[in-house]
């Protein structure tokens, strides 16, 4: 069975008042749900803060960002060993905003993404084409060169320990969001490729989520689709009602 992962994806929002404001009320209403993996994204200044007041809950850590390297000289960056040391567990690499302003590539990802599994942290790694390409007609091979190249050469055991984050660029807050057909579309897809680079069981217990202005009102319709196990959530995850209920709606539903 496959597990329904709503994680919020803060970016660069968010005093560590104002954060841990957010996570006490998180915490407060969201308390008994189980059968949903919950996982915020913080920046990095709250994390220490944030890592400790859900310690005993059941919210858990995830950073935005990472450096491939475990140590050096590589002034600004954040470690996977630093991330550790304050107990996350998710990573999020290879976000589009990171692609389109930090010159993030494939390459960067699969060397983020392979030191994330060494050191037990798992990466959500973010997939999706932009709207030209869409338009061109390219979505699908946009798709296969970010899972192929970003997940190289890692073996069945490590495919297992990813998790995918497909979201369609013309989608991140924006507004737009894709059509329930459309994300499941690209999600079957992509759960092919992940069975052809591994085996299809592999493959079928792979959480793929879809990220792309997620709402209260449009998460049941996503993930009730057969491919699509849960979402990456921007702007609707940085106030406390919206993401709630993006959370209760989705724990509403059926395992796969
Ligand atoms: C994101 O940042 O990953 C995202 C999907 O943002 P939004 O939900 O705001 O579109």
């Amino acid at each position: 069975m496959r597990k329904i992962i709503i994680a919020g994806n803060w970016k660069m929002y968010k005093t560590i008042s104002e954060a841990l404001e957010l996570v006490n009320g998180l915490k407060r209403i969201l308390y008994n749900i189980e059968n949903v993996e919950i996982v915020i994204c913080p920046p990095y200044t709250c994390l220490d803060q944030i890592s400790e007041l859900i310690s005993e809950s059941n919210i858990k850590l995830g950073a935005q960002d990472m450096h491939w390297e475990t140590e050096g000289a590589f002034t600004g960056e954040v470690s996977v060993l630093m991330l550790k040391d304050l107990s996350c567990r998710y990573v999020i690499i290879g976000h589009s905003e990171r692609r389109q302003y930090f010159s993030e590539t494939n390459e960067t990802v699969n060397k983020k993404v392979k030191t994330a599994l060494k050191y037990n942290i798992t990466p959500i790694v973010c997939v999706g084409e932009k709207l030209e390409e869409r338009q061109a007609g390219k979505t699908f091979q946009i798709i296969e060169d970010h899972i192929k190249n970003g997940l190289k050469d890692l073996s069945k055991e490590e495919l297992a320990r990813v998790v995918i984050a497909y979201e369609p660029v013309w989608a991140i807050g924006t507004g737009l969001t894709a059509k329930p057909e459309q994300a499941q579309e690209v999600h079957s897809f992509i759960r092919k490729l992940l069975s052809d680079m591994s085996d299809e069981e592999t493959a079928q217990n792979i959480t793929i989520q879809y990220g792309g202005s997620v709402k209260p009102d449009n998460t049941k319709d996503l993930i009730k689709q057969k491919d699509i196990d849960g979402a990456l959530v921007g702007g609707a995850s940085l106030k406390i009602d919206p993401f709630v209920e993006i959370i209760k709606n989705a724990a509403g539903l059926e395992a796969k």
